[in-house]
């Protein structure tokens, strides 16, 4: 009986040093300087404006189309912008279909069309005009419903809530609207939504802006991607393959044991370890021996530590031939 119990408390011992440790490396970790990773992220283009309202919109427009390559989608999106002037907040509140003909006849991104982009445009100006924010209409959602995924689908839905037919006459039919705000949100992890959220509620700290202040940022969910989800399971945090909900769930639910305040706050540090090739799909011993999260990180100590045997192993073959 006396050793059950000793082994349940070392047990508890080795998981409150492993959770220290964790806790250690990732604060050491997200505090490393990534200001020159700005340049890679469609959070880029919202922070080329101040006003409250046009980060809402712009961010709104980056975080929706942010899906693909980086490098395909931010021109896209920074054409769109210029030409919608210096205030996208006031050019979303003053659009008629005939200006979002102007702005978007002829659009195309991958499964988007200008119609698709007229209706967020269109639904963002509204809100503004009607709630006086993009966060008004958002808290209005979560206080209706009371969790982030029908919030996050009603927040979706109440954007898409805009005369459909003028659109249709000016641009065509939408094609991809339900890839771009996607509601009702189904299993998925609702990435660009949560990505959106993180932005304008955490922070701010050099990278999320941190303008929605009703919001707290403990109710936020990781916006999961193949990269976070990737090195999430290598350090630990989840051992769930899929994109889900679900899966985006546990690993802010590890990351609060980390932060209960603020988890998401490790997410942008943990997408760009992932997107610059630091932390590869095929992790080696020369990318785990320089990652500053090998200590803690299940696969680098594996990989680190079959790299250790088989020196030793060879020194000593060596050492019998000579
Ligand atoms: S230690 Fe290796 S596998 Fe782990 S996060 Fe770093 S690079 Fe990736």
């Amino acid at each position: 009986m006396r050793s059950e119990s000793l082994a349940v408390s070392i047990a508890a011992h080795r998981r409150r040093r492993s959770l220290d440790d964790l806790r250690a490396c990732l604060l050491e970790f997200v505090a490393m300087p990534r200001e020159e990773r700005i340049a890679f992220d469609p959070v880029e283009l919202p922070r080329r404006y101040t006003h409250p309202r046009d980060i809402e919109v712009s961010g709104l427009l980056s975080a929706s189309m942010a899906y693909g390559r980086a490098d395909l989608f931010k021109p896209k999106i920074a054409a769109l912008l210029g030409a919608m002037g210096p205030s996208p907040a006031e050019f979303a509140c003053e659009l008629t279909p005939l200006r979002a003909r102007a702005l978007l006849g002829g659009f195309i991104y991958r499964f988007n069309v200008g119609a698709d982009i007229a209706v967020l445009l269109t639904g963002a100006g509204k809100a503004i005009r009607e709630r006086g924010s993009l966060e008004a209409l958002f808290a209005e959602q979560l206080s209706r419903h009371g969790d982030l995924h029908a919030a996050l689908s009603g927040f979706a839905a109440a954007l898409r809530r805009v005369p459909m037919a003028p659109i249709r006459r000016e641009l065509g039919p939408v094609r991809g609207l339900d890839h771009l705000l996607p509601s009702p949100l189904g299993p998925g992890a609702a990435k660009r939504l949560n990505l959106f959220l993180r932005w304008m509620v955490r922070g701010p700290d050099g990278v999320d802006f941190g303008i929605w202040r009703t919001i707290p940022a403990s109710k936020l969910l990781v916006p999961l991607d193949t990269h976070v989800g990737r090195i999430a399971r290598h350090l630990g945090l989840t051992r769930r393959k899929d994109l889900t909900w679900r899966t985006a769930e546990e690993i802010t639910a590890a990351l609060r044991q980390v932060d209960p305040i603020d988890p998401v706050r490790f997410d942008f540090a943990l997408c760009h370890h992932g997107m610059s090739g630091a932390c590869p799909l095929r992790p080696s011993r020369q990318t785990c021996s320089a990652c500053p999260l090998n200590e803690v990180c299940l696969t680098g100590r594996r990989i680190l530590a079959r790299a250790r045997n088989w020196t030793t192993s060879s020194s000593r073959v060596a050492g019998r031939k000579t």
